[in-house]
């Protein structure tokens, strides 16, 4: 089912800033009821087996909810992985090459699917100490080809932050990182709107007006979209409310600022906000790699730098393509426009652009060219 932006206005307003209208496929409100599978992922999680699951710009779901899978059974490893975690079975968050091989040759393997942002996993297994079954909770470390296949945060493209990266991989700020993906996002997004100051929302309003909500890092103007301004704490203090501390930024901006590694953005809000900064041409032909890596949906930004790294030509991100009467076709992610090849984000825009005879390939198929051809 495709959801279409509820609040019509806005695309009028957008319309008037010179974006073009477009419906996107949107994330579904938190305070919605989830769909009762979706539900058990977030609660313990569901046995499924490897041909069932789902993928999606190279990550795991189901049922439009991203997903990780592990082993529950550590078999008589048990007591090992309880006193050390990372001795145990690795968590997969990506369509890697292990699971690829494990589908090749149909090896059955009982996975468990679930929605997990604490790193905390329920595991079992035959003790060898007390010659009995034993349970427990395990930190378990996540799969080093996942991270490869993703190349999260440039584990690929630059090998000398491999192991920090690895280190500090967090699920909670994994799920974040893709949360522009998927329809369902993990049910602990409930935001934490605690440790404000009482006047808080006036202080904010306030701020965000004295700076005719422009964000102050990539300067989009979003007077349309007020609501996508955010007002940033400089030094994470959310009492210490003196302008020098303030910053306005917008959504996309304020994830990307130093441990905001667990902010998401839904699809719609990043969408909105790409839209923006094309019209006022902050993304354009002219912008260069560095700044294509802060502007771009994070989602995409591991692919984005494996073409760095093999030396493509710069592309443009959020491409439109419009047809002949100027109305926009479809949107990319990534494209390089003379070439008339994009990356994108969901089939529909990959048929759209193939009828324009442009050659287009989804997150998905792109990562996975990256990761055959090793
Ligand atoms: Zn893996
Ligand atoms: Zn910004
Ligand atoms: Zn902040």
């Amino acid at each position: 089912m495709k959801l279409h932006f509820p609040i019509d206005q806005l695309w009028s307003q957008v319309r008037k800033m010179g974006a073009a209208e477009r419906p996107y496929k949107l994330n579904v409100a938190l305070a919605d009821p989830l769909p009762d599978i979706v539900n058990r992922f977030n609660e313990g999680g569901a046995e499924i087996e490897l041909k069932d699951v789902e993928t999606m710009g190279g990550l795991l779901s189901s049922n439009g909810a991203q997903i990780v899978l592990y082993i529950p059974d550590q078999g008589q490893n048990i007591d090992q992985v309880l006193e050390n975690g990372p001795d145990g079975k690795k968590v997969h968050v990506a369509d890697c090459q292990t699971l690829e091989q494990m589908r090749q040759r149909n090896r059955f393997q009982r996975y468990r699917a679930l929605v997990n942002t604490s790193g905390d996993f329920e595991v079992f297994g035959y003790s060898k100490n007390t010659f009995s079954s034993v349970e427990g909770s395990a930190r378990l470390r996540v799969c080093i080809n996942c991270l490869k296949h993703l190349n999260y945060r440039g584990y690929v493209s630059t090998p000398a932050r491999k192991g920090e990266i690895l280190s500090n991989f967090d699920l909670k700020n994994f799920f974040a990182h893709y949360s522009s993906l998927f329809r369902y996002l993990p049910k602990s997004f409930i935001e934490d709107k605690g440790g404000y100051a009482k006047n808080w929302k006036e202080v904010s309003a306030k701020f965000r007006e004295s700076k005719n909500f422009v964000c102050e890092s990539c300067k989009v103007d979003l007077k349309q979209a007020k609501g996508l301004l955010h007002t940033h704490h400089r030094d994470g203090n959310k009492r210490n409310n003196g302008e020098a501390n303030l910053q306005a930024l917008c959504a996309d901006c304020h994830r990307k600022q130093p441990l905001h590694d667990h902010m998401y953005i839904k699809q719609r809000d990043m969408a909105i906000i790409q839209q923006f900064r094309k019209a006022q041409n902050i993304i354009g032909s002219t912008t260069s790699w560095d700044n294509l890596f802060e502007l771009v949906d994070s989602a995409f930004e591991g692919l984005l730098r494996l073409y760095q790294k093999q030396g493509s030509a710069k592309p443009e991100i959020g491409y439109e393509v419009s047809g002949a009467s100027g109305a926009v076709v479809a949107e990319s992610e990534i494209a390089w426009p003379s070439a008339k090849f994009a990356v994108v984000g969901n089939p529909d825009d990959k048929r759209n652009l193939e009828s324009m005879a442009w050659k287009a390939v989804t997150l998905e198929e792109a990562l996975r060219e990256f990761r055959d051809r090793k």
